[in-house]
């Protein structure tokens, strides 16, 4: 079976790349002149399968009032005149209660646990690397009230099966002993026992080689202007310089661009870019820098150890399709690695980035199944695109070769948005 995959990102890279081991002729069309150079870039590098969970959940609206108000926040709305945009948000908040919450957490779950147990076979099969470690996630409370608050937190981990352990501030030492310097700034944590850490690029970059010599085709530099639709079924996809390129099915793996490329085939998915922000620094002092990822409460950043290097990513901007990393995009990060890691890092080396996270109101990902029968949707993985990829990655490529994917579908295609 031959199948197009667009988009070269990590979610469209593991697409392949399970495609290409089941004997899938795969080719892979993207407009950048290598993988991984959007999102999937320079992104915060956790593999959170215990923090997956929606943004939108009880109570998020009135803290987001809160958070656009503070000196350093987490949170831009800029004001354009964008339906689409108040749509997103609406049915966002309309997400923001108990049941819509829970419903949604259990869907993401499935795909994350799902990825957190099929990467390492995927690791041992390939032998990428890609500056992962395994030692968790460490969530920091500056605030007594923080401490307290996580219970709820700490009752659906349990719910879920998802190991942690509670830390007061010696305990956060003792799996970050750099944070001695500043333990006055916290009072405690919440540890995430089996989640990982890994440079997303690294490993996209290195699973895009594995998948030519298994003999996938990039085509890099190729933009797509439009998925052609004929007769009820697609009939190729568009792309500015190499013409129509036909296959027997098509995965549309474009990450943010994904509903502006569906819309003209009928499909509306509700995937909106919301902007974040990292810069990545060289370690100074192993002994004074972060070993795995600690999570911000209070600015919602996470700092993590990727090899020599510390990333430091946050900030969720609603701003449309703009790329743009202006000169003080950064602060906040910045703030927060100079705060908790005073000499760690070289900030003054530090690499600036911006990317879009290709968000649903749900924080679900689309996946599976369309309303053409060649045509298959990877995309909208949000905040959690890195750790969902693999498990993604793989039932996606079971529905396309007609498989039974190993986990449900149930609540994760299009259909929901119907
Ligand atoms: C600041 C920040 C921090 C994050 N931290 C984490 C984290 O710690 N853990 C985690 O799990 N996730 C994290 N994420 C989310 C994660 O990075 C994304 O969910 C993931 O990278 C999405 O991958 P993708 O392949 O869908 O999109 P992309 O990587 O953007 O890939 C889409 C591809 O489609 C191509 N494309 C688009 N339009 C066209 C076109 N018209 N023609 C040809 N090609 C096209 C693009 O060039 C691109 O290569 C973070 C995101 C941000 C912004």
């Amino acid at each position: 079976m031959k199948v197009i995959v667009m988009g070269a990102g990590v979610i469209g890279v593991t697409t392949a790349y399970y495609l290409a081991k089941q004997g899938a002729s795969v080719t892979v069309l993207d407009r950048q002149p290598g993988p991984g150079l959007e999102t999937s870039y320079a992104n915060a590098g956790e593999l959170s399968y215990g923090m997956t969970s929606p943004w939108a959940a009880p109570g998020i609206p009135m803290k987001a009032v809160k958070w656009m108000f503070m000196k350093r926040r987490p949170l831009f709305i800029w004001p354009l005149i964008s339906p689409t945009m108040w749509k997103w948000g609406y049915d966002m908040v309309r997400n923001c209660n108990e049941e819509s919450y829970r419903l949604n957490k259990g869907r993401m779950v499935r795909i994350s646990n799902y990825s957190r147990d099929v990467m390492p076979d995927l690791i041992a099969e390939t032998g990428i690397e890609y500056d992962g470690r395994e030692q968790g996630t460490l969530q920091l409370f500056r605030t007594a009230k923080q401490l307290k608050d996580s219970k709820a937190d700490q009752d659906i981990l349990s719910e879920y099966d998802s190991p942690f352990e509670v830390l007061d501030s010696a305990g956060c030492i003792a799996v970050e002993p750099a944070l001695a310097e500043v333990r006055s700034k916290f009072v405690g944590g919440l540890r995430l026992t089996a989640d990982r850490t890994g440079d997303c690029r690294i490993f996209t970059t290195a699973l895009a080689e594995k998948c030519t010599e298994m003999g996938v085709e990039f085509q890099y530099g190729t933009n797509i202007r439009a998925i052609a639709v004929e007769n009820g079924r697609i009939a190729g996809v568009d792309t500015e310089i190499a013409g129509r390129q036909t296959a027997d099915a098509y995965v549309c793996a474009l990450g943010s661009y994904a509903a502006g490329l569906l819309k003209h085939t009928g499909i509306k998915l509700p995937v909106y870019p919301v902007k974040g922000y990292s810069v990545t620094l060289p370690v100074t002092d192993d002994a004074y820098a972060p070993q795995s990822t600690i999570m911000d409460e209070t600015h919602k950043v996470a700092i993590t150890r990727l090899g020599d290097r510390i990333r430091v990513a946050g900030t969720a901007e609603i701003a449309g399709y703009s790329n743009r990393l202006g000169p003080h995009a950064t602060n906040t990060v910045r703030h927060v690695i100079s705060d908790l890691f005073p000499r760690g890092g070289d900030l003054s080396k530090a690499e600036g980035w911006t990317g879009l996270r290709p968000m649903t109101p749900d924080g679900t990902p689309v996946l599976g199944a369309s309303r053409y029968d060649n045509l298959f949707l990877n995309t909208g993985h949000g905040t959690l695109g890195w750790t969902m990829a693999c498990g993604s990655g793989r039932a996606v490529a079971d529905v396309v070769l007609g498989k039974t994917p190993e986990i449900s579908f149930d609540g994760l295609t299009a259909e929901r948005y119907a």
